[in-house]
Parts: structure tokens; sequence; C-alpha cells
């Protein structure tokens, strides 16, 4: 299994610390709004990669967090005269859904930074202690960028020209730096905010520290994969490894991944400029499997453009895959049991030549795009394969096949039952005997009663099949 690193620049081959098992860090959202589209991209992406690494019998240990000290939050709070607990615990309630719509496997643990201060003081504590920070008068704490000899390595900077190109850097509030390139550990409360007593001033952490400090106490002081949005590269990420590298001593990730955003409309997504969706925003209109599926259609390192065009070009994907399935199932809901025959046995040892394709296609840093389009080439077998004759074994093996790969990219493409189905199936019922009585009207009523309710009938030899459209 092949994964880009952007610290070397170069695929290179998984070699997990631990045989069998993988640490795994993923930067999450800062909660004071509904995530919104961009959000979701890394959620997908790297749940995908977990699913995968899973299915190739690691056991992922996967770690995200959820930030909720920021000022937006604190911001937010003030508007609605409510404490800022109340913001973040909402807005995480609120992802938590959207997650769980879009299908994203739980993580093993989503540390929250506000439940961390005394883990973030003890690492401030030991980087002051091993001159890698400093007390400014006011009682902020900073991080002493240039006693990290290797500052820049990951987002590929030399320190000397960011020191040409930061001097700006001293915003106000922060003008006892010694150098424009240092960054906060800690900063001394203001007015309204929430705070914490540390022994500097009373105050609260800097956004960095936090996610050194949850992914030493809940992977480890080393851990194979940190990932996280390509905007975090510099300096959220350049910053995590001068903390934790100068408080342990030791490499603190091994592979970092970066997701490409997802633009909207082949521009920037940006509230002030209108063209800003939620995931909310987006399953009013499209099931959240749909924009699972759409956010796999590109390798997750390549950009990704949303456009209501290329949404329904991934709906009418998806749906092919669904209907397959269900087509699938129809066909074994009434065959009886039989063994499978020679040639079927061979035909499925072709349709395994996808499962290998897409298995090829993950290898290569997870490229989504080329698997998605080898659980097409398998749907395109299954429906030339699943003819009259067909044995139920085989068709069975059709359909475990499908499921196996389309299970890895977390879509669930089987017809879930939401209390529509009785009611189809009565209708269908009901259509079937009045065409037994000549009432041609009523059935043909029956017919444009489900049409309307998009659902197809089309009958076949086997009985009625119907299908969501
Ligand atoms: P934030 O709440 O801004 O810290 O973002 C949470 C995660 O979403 C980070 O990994 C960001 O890099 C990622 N992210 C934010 N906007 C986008 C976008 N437009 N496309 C892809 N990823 C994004
Ligand atoms: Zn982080």
């Amino acid at each position: 299994m092949k994964i880009y690193n952007t610290l070397t620049k170069q695929k290179e081959e998984l070699k997990t610390i631990e045989e069998g098992k993988v640490r795994m860090y993923v930067c999450g959202p800062t909660v004071y709004n509904l995530i919104h589209i961009g959000n979701a991209r890394p959620m997908i992406v790297f749940d995908t990669v977990r699913r995968y690494m899973e299915y190739k019998g690691l056991q992922v240990n996967y770690v995200s967090n959820f930030t909720d000290v920021d000022d937006k939050i604190i911001k937010k709070a003030n508007e609605e005269g409510v404490d800022p607990s109340e913001i973040s615990e909402r807005y995480i309630a609120e992802c938590k859904k959207d997650m769980d719509a879009l299908n994203i496997k739980p993580a093993t643990k989503n540390p929250k930074a506000t439940e961390e201060i005394d883990g973030m003081i003890d690492m401030i504590k030991t980087l002051i202690e091993k001159g890698h920070a400093y007390v400014a008068e006011d009682g902020t704490v900073y991080f002493k960028t240039r006693s990290f000899a290797e500052y820049g390595k990951l987002s590929h900077k030399n320190i000397d020209d960011l020191r040409g190109g930061n001097r700006e850097l001293k915003v106000s509030g922060e003008e006892q730096k010694e150098d424009p390139l240092d960054f906060v550990l800690w900063k001394p409360k203001k007015e309204g905010e929430p705070y914490w007593e540390s022994p500097w001033c009373e105050g609260r952490p800097g956004w960095h520290i936090e996610c050194s400090v949850m992914s030493k106490k809940y992977l480890g002081e080393e851990i194979d994969i940190h990932a996280g949005g390509e905007d975090l590269i510099f300096p959220h990420h350049e910053n995590e490894i001068a903390q934790s590298e100068a408080t342990n001593g030791k490499t603190f990730a091994h592979y970092w991944m970066h997701n490409a955003f997802l633009n909207i409309d082949n521009k920037k997504m940006s509230k002030s400029a209108g063209n800003f969706f939620t995931v909310r925003d987006i399953l009013a209109k499209y099931d959240a499997q749909v924009l699972r599926f759409f956010m796999l259609s590109a390798q997750y390192r390549s950009p990704l453009n949303f456009s209501s065009e290329l949404m329904e070009a991934a709906k009418n994907g998806f749906e092919r895959i669904v209907n397959t399935v269900s087509n699938l199932d129809f066909q074994i809901q009434n065959k009886a049991d039989s063994a499978l025959t020679e040639d079927e046995k061979a035909l499925l040892a072709e349709a395994d030549g996808f499962t290998k394709k897409f298995e090829e296609a993950m290898d290569d840093d997870f490229n989504t795009a080329d698997a998605i389009s080898a659980i097409f080439e398998l749907v395109k077998f299954a429906n030339t394969n699943t003819t009259e004759t067909a044995s139920k074994a085989f068709l069975e093996g059709l359909k475990k096949r499908i499921l196996t790969l389309t299970d890895i990219c977390g879509l669930v493409v089987e017809k879930k039952d939401d209390g529509l189905d009785a009611e189809i199936e009565a209708l269908i019922e009901e259509r079937t005997k009045a065409k037994k009585e000549k009432n041609f009207a009523r059935a043909d009523e029956i017919r444009d009663e489900l049409l309307a309710k998009g659902i197809e009938l089309k009958d076949t030899r086997e009985g009625v099949q119907w299908k969501r459209i």
C-alpha cells in the first residue's frame, strides 16, 4: 500500500510502527457552525483510507479532534449571548449528525481541546525547560521557532525566506515576540473569553498545541499517519511537528497526508461570494450517499470541483450501482437454491479481476477515482451476466463482490426500507390482480400513481420489478 507523503514528496510503501496496527490522527473541525461541504472532504476521504486499511487487515486507531475553543466560537457565543461551550457542544452534535448521515465511522476517540488543557500546560512547561519556548511580559508563551532546526521540513520552506516574507506577522498584541516567526502556545485571557489557570497567566492555549498534545496522549509520541486538508500544512502542521519533536525528541508522524480543496463552480468557496454550502444544504437535495460518492469520484490530492451538473452525474452513477444490486436482490429472492456451474465459477473468477483492479487503485495512494471505475466495470459485468438461467449462488457471488467494494468506500447501496416498500408491494399486487381480471384501466392507474412517487415498474418473466428513479 503506497501513500504519498507530503514530508518526502514521494509515494512510500506503508510500514507501520507496530505490525498490523496503524496510529492515525486527523485534524478535525473548529465547531462554531454547521460543517460545510469542504470540511466533509477530509472526513470522507480519510474515513475511506481507514476502511481500506481495515479491509487489508490492519487495526486502525483513529483519532480526530474537535477544536472547541477558538476566536470564532467566542465571537459566535458573544453574538448569541451564550456560553462558548453551548456553541461548541451544539455544533459538535450537529457535526456528528452529518458524519453519521455520510456514513463516517465513529473515531476511536474524538478528543476536545477544552478537556485536554492540563496536557497542554505540561507540554508547554517542557518546551520552556528545554529552551524551545519563552514567556513574554504579558504572560504569553511563544514557541521559539528558530530553536527547532528542522522547521520548514514539511512545507518545504526555508526558514530565512519565511522570515523575509512574514515580518508583518507581528500583529497587535503580539509585539512582545522575539522573532516574527515565533508562534503562540498560550495567551492571556481577554474580557469575556473563557480561560484557564496556568503558571504564566489566566488564559487559553494556542491552536497548534492541542493536536500535538492529543495525538501524544491517545496515540503515543510517534504515530504512523497525520492527516488534514492541504491548508493545514503551513503553519499548523509545521508547528505541530516543531512542538512535538522538540518535546519528545522523536519523529512525530511518519506519513503526512493532505487532501486538496473542494471548490464550487471552479471558485474558492466563500460565504461572501455566495458560493458556500453546508452539508445540510446539500442533504436537503441529495441522498447523503450521493455526496459521499461525489467526494470519492476524484483522487484526494486532486482539487475537486462541485457543481449541480457534477452532482447530477454523481447521482446517476451512484444509482447505477444501486439498481444493479437491487436487481440482483430481486433475482436472488426468486430463485431456488442451486450450485454454481463450471461456467459460473469461471465468471466469478473473472469478476475477481475487478476486485484486484480496485485494490491496485487503492494501493496506489488511495486512488478512489480509479477504484470507482473498477466498481463500474464490475457492475457492468454483473448486469451482462445476470441472465434468467443464472444460479442463485452465482448471483449471490456477484452481489457479495459489489458490496465488498462499496463497503470499503463507505457507500450504502442496498435499498433501505423507508416504510414505502410495503405500500409499493401492496399496489403492485393490486395491479397484478387488476391485470388478471382484465381491469387494465386500474392497472395503468396504479403504474402512473407509482411513477408519480418516483417508482418505475418493469414486467419480467419472474414477476414485477420496481426501482426508484
Ligand atoms: P477547519 O474547521 O477550518 O479547521 O477545517 C476542518 C478541516 O476541513 C481541515 O482539515 C481543513 O483543511 C478542511 N477544509 C476546509 N475547507 C476545505 C475545502 N474547501 N476543501 C477541502 N478541505 C477543506
Ligand atoms: Zn491539528
